[in-house]
C-alpha cells in the first residue's frame, strides 16, 4: 500500500495598515499590553465598528497578486465563539461573500513547476493574545492585537509534500511583501499557517481523515511538522489503525500532539454583521487599486536576466529578499551597472549579512554609497582589492566611500613618471624573467606585473601599469 499525502493550507496574514480594521487604534506590533485598545476593539457594548478602507484596498491587492476574481459585492459576518482572547465573543469575518475567490499561485517545488489553486481570501479581525504564566498558573490577556486586520488565504488541497508547502509559503510571503501589504514576519506572528493533512492510497476516490496543524511559526517548522505528520499517519494506517480527525500542535521536540478532537467542533452560527454595510466595488475603483500594485518579484527576476544579463541564480538571490532587491534597484539609480552592483551586493554585502555583521534593515549607509564604491572600483579610481576593506569601514562608521578613500589615502594618483621609473627598475632587477618573456614565454608577464602592482599600489591604475610594462618589455 503506497500512501499519498494531500495537504491544504489556511494562511493568516496581518495587514500593514497604520490603524486597526474597525477602529483608529494603532496596528503596530508590540507595545505595552492593552495600551492600544479602545471601546470598539475591546468589545464594549454599544460601540460601532467602522471599516478601514486601506485594509479593503490591501486585500484586493492580495487578490490580484494571487490571480483571484474580486467579488463586486462583498459583506461581513459574525463568527460566534467564546474564548478569552476575543472580548466581543464573536469575530467579524466573511463567510459567503469573501472579497477574493478562485485564484492560483505558481511555485517550483524540488525543481518542478506546480500551480496551487486558491479557494478564497477573506478580510477579518485578529484576536488578542493570551499569556500563560506557568509559575503562578495565571493567564493574562493582551488585547493590543484585537482588531488588527487579517487576511485569511484558503488554498485547495493541491500540495503533496512538505516541499510543495514550504515553497508556497515562501512565495506567498514574497508576494505580500512586494505588494507592500504584509511584512511577512512569521516570528512576530504576522504570517501564520494552519496545515490540513491526510493520507490515502494514490488514486483513491476519497481523501483520508485529516489532522489540522495549528499556528506554526516558521517555514522550517512547517516543513518539519508535515514530515512528522506524514510519518505518524503512515504508521497508524499501515498498522491497520484509523487517523482521528483532530487539531494538533507542533512541539519544540519536533512532534505533533493532539490539542482537541473534532468532537468538540464548534458551530460558529455565522450571520451577517448588522454594523458593517456591504460594499459594491466599481470597475474604476478596482482598476485604480490594480494599477497601484508595485512590480512583482517574478517580473523583476525576468528583467534582471533578460535586460541586465544577470545569471538566473543571482537574480533569484536578489528577489528572494525584498530589502536586498530594493536596495539593488536604488543603487542602480546612481550607478547603472547592474552586473557589477549585483555581484558586489551578493558576494560582499550578503556575506556580512549572513555572518550577522550587517543587518539589511539597519544599514548605516545608503544604496548610492554602495553604488559609488562599486563605481570607483570599476573605474580604477582605487585598487579593486580595497573594496572589501572600504565596505567594512562603511559598515562600522557609516562614512561615504569618498571620505574613507581620502582619510586612508586610497585614491590611485596616476603618477605616470613614478610608474615609468619603478618599472624601469623592475626590468633592470629581473634580467632573467625579462629575457624569458622576450623569448616568448608569456607566462612570466604575470610575475613582472605582480612586482609592479605591489610597488606601485596607489600610484597608477592596473591598466596603466600593464600598458607601460608591455611597452618597455617590447622596447
Ligand atoms: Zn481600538
Ligand atoms: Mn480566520
Amino acid at each position: 500500500m503506497k500512501l499519498y499525502p494531500t495537504i491544504g493550507l489556511e494562511i493568516h496574514a496581518e495587514l500593514l495598515t497604520q490603524s486597526k480594521v474597525f477602529c483608529t487604534c494603532s496596528a503596530e506590533f508590540g507595545g505595552e499590553p492593552n495600551s492600544r485598545c479602545c471601546p470598539v476593539c475591546s468589545g464594549l457594548p454599544g460601540t460601532l465598528p467602522v471599516l478601514n478602507q486601506r485594509a479593503v484596498e490591501y486585500i484586493i491587492k492580495a487578490g490580484y497578486v494571487m490571480n483571484c476574481d474580486i467579488s463586486r459585492f462583498t459583506k461581513w459576518d459574525r463568527k460566534n465563539y467564546f474564548y478569552p482572547d476575543l472580548p466581543k465573543a464573536y469575530q467579524i469575518s466573511q463567510m459567503p461573500r469573501p472579497v477574493c475567490l478562485n485564484g492560483y499561485v505558481d511555485i517550483v517545488s524540488e525543481g518542478e513547476a506546480k500551480r496551487i489553486r486558491i479557494n478564497r481570501i477573506h478580510l477579518e479581525e485578529d484576536a488578542g493574545k493570551l499569556i500563560h504564566d506557568d509559575q503562578t498558573k495565571q493567564t493574562l490577556a493582551d488585547y493590543n492585537r484585537c482588531g488588527i486586520p487579517l487576511i485569511e488565504i484558503v488554498t485547495e488541497p493541491d500540495f503533496h509534500s512538505a516541499s510543495d508547502v514550504t515553497a508556497f509559503v515562501e512565495k506567498i510571503r514574497l508576494l505580500l511583501q512586494y505588494a507592500g501589504i504584509c511584512d511577512g514576519k512569521m516570528e512576530q506572528g504576522s504570517l501564520r499557517c494552519d496545515v490540513n493533512i491526510s493520507l490515502a492510497e494514490k488514486d483513491a476516490k476519497e481523501l483520508g481523515t485529516r489532522a489540522e496543524l495549528k499556528n506554526i511559526n516558521s517555514v522550517r517548522a512547517i516543513g518539519r511538522a508535515i514530515e512528522y505528520e506524514i510519518y505518524r499517519q503512515t504508521e497508524i494506517l499501515e498498522g491497520g489503525g484509523k487517523v482521528i480527525q483532530e487539531t494538533r500542535r507542533f512541539t519544540e521536540s519536533g512532534e505533533t500532539v493532539a490539542m482537541r478532537s473534532k468532537e468538540d467542533a464548534q458551530d460558529y452560527r455565522y450571520f451577517p454583521d448588522p454594523d458593517i454595510p456591504p460594499i459594491i466595488f466599481t470597475e474604476e475603483e478596482l482598476e485604480n487599486i490594480k494599477n497601484s500594485i508595485p512590480e512583482m518579484p517574478e517580473s523583476r527576476r525576468e528583467r534582471y536576466v533578460k535586460e541586465y544579463g544577470i545569471a538566473e541564480n543571482e537574480a533569484d538571490s536578489l528577489i528572494n529578499n525584498k530589502a536586498v532587491c530594493f536596495f539593488f534597484e536604488e543603487a542602480l539609480k546612481s550607478y547603472n551597472k547592474p552586473k557589477s552592483v549585483s555581484s558586489f551586493i551578493l558576494v560582499e554585502l550578503m556575506r556580512r549579512i549572513n555572518t550577522g555583521e550587517a543587518d539589511m534593515d539597519k544599514l548605516p549607509f545608503k544604496p548610492e554609497d554602495l553604488a559609488r564604491l562599486v563605481e570607483i572600483m570599476d573605474t580604477d579610481k582605487i585598487n579593486k582589492s580595497e573594496g572589501k576593506n572600504i565596505l567594512r569601514i562603511m559598515l562600522e562608521s557609516g562614512k561615504t566611500p569618498d571620505k574613507i578613500c581620502d582619510d586612508e589615502n586610497l585614491w590611485i594618483k596616476e603618477d605616470l613618471g613614478q610608474a615609468e621609473a619603478v618599472i624601469d627598475k623592475i626590468i633592470a632587477d629581473n634580467p632573467k624573467p625579462v629575457e624569458q618573456y622576450r623569448n616568448g614565454e608569456q607566462k612570466v608577464f604575470g610575475f613582472l606585473m605582480g612586482q609592479a602592482n605591489k610597488q606601485l599600489k596607489g600610484a597608477a591604475t592596473p591598466a596603466a601599469i600593464k600598458e607601460i610594462l608591455e611597452r618597455k618589455l617590447k622596447g
